[in-house]
């Protein structure tokens, strides 16, 4: 990478910051397309959300990712929303048009492409969502928008669990209602089981949102966590031979998206998984 007085800067915004792998997604597909780009991560405290946002502009920064805890809280600090930005109530990637900061959301096209991708069928189905906060969100939109015939939305606190069954259930008119963990155990069957909670992501491999007596009843398992590659969910579900996904594809997804908003190309997935692999962030 040859950084030089033209170099258009991108980045990331969240908190904490440092396990992002979207700086290593994204240089690597800079290189890949011969972009005199470089993505950096930016570590930002809620209090200096707006100064942040400011400085976007005021340094010329092309584009920028945003992730937790930022993702609603900064749409007011924007120019123009897209209506499906809109619709999720949440922004993952701004661009800097000329000065006017432009807000979209990638994280749902790329939850759906993914499905999309390994053939897996959402209408008709009765889904059951584990958690309720901005990638739960994604994940009922993406699953209403393709047909799901019905979600289940288990949470810790309840509160947020009904926040957003109702949610889903006034604006996007789904059969949407919210449930315990407990009663996860009263269920025969569960067409779609995805977990949307960061329960079991690195560094706390050893946890589960719900125990394997649950994810036996799914017929397909999904755990948007792709750190650990295998969480112990999912290992769950390998191990009764359920078919699963973890939540590289969607990652690598959103990420394709956002870099088509800033450059107006896609980068070729399998490019940049290679490149991830020999850096050995993929296996
Ligand atoms: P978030 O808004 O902070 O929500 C966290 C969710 O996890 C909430 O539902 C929370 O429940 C639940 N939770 C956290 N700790 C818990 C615990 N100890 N016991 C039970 N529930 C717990 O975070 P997010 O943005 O939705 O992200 C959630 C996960 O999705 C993260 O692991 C993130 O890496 C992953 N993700 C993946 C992608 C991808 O592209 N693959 C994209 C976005 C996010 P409460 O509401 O009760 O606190």
């Amino acid at each position: 990478m040859h950084v030089n007085a033209k170099t258009d800067i991108y980045g990331i915004i969240g908190h904490p910051i440092g396990h992002s792998l979207s700086p290593f997604i994204h240089n690597a597909a800079f290189e890949s397309v011969n972009l005199n780009s470089v993505y950096v991560s930016f570590d930002v405290h809620e209090e200096n959300l707006k100064d942040a946002i400011l400085g976007i502009k005021a340094l010329g920064i092309k584009g920028i990712n945003v992730t937790v805890p930022h993702k609603e809280n900064v749409m007011k600090y924007l120019d123009y929303i897209s209506d499906e930005a809109k619709l999720i109530g949440a922004v993952n990637t701004i661009k800097n048009n000329n000065g006017i900061l432009e807000g979209y959301n990638t994280d749902v096209t790329g939850f759906t492409e993914s499905l999309k991708e390994h053939d897996i069928v959402v209408e008709g189905k009765n889904a059951v969502i584990l958690g309720a906060g901005g990638a739960a969100r994604a994940v009922a939109v993406g699953l209403s928008l393709t047909g799901v015939k019905s979600i289940m939305i288990a949470n810790r606190s309840k509160e947020k669990a009904r926040n957003l069954s109702n949610y889903i259930k006034n604006n996007l008119g789904i059969n949407c209602i919210d449930v315990t963990y407990d009663d996860l155990n009263e269920l025969e069957e569960i067409d779609i089981l995805v977990n949307a909670t960061s329960v079991g992501m690195s560094p706390n491999i050893n946890l589960s949102p719900v125990d394997e007596n649950v994810v036996v009843k799914a017929k397909f398992v999904y755990d948007i966590i792709y750190n650990p590659e295998k969480t112990l969910f999912l290992s769950y579900a390998e191990k009764h031979k359920i078919r699963n996904l973890n939540g590289f594809d969607m990652l690598i997804n959103q990420a394709n998206h956002s870099f088509k908003i800033w450059t107006g190309v896609n980068f070729n997935k399998n490019i940049i998984l290679n490149i991830l692999k020999k850096k050995d962030f993929v296996k």
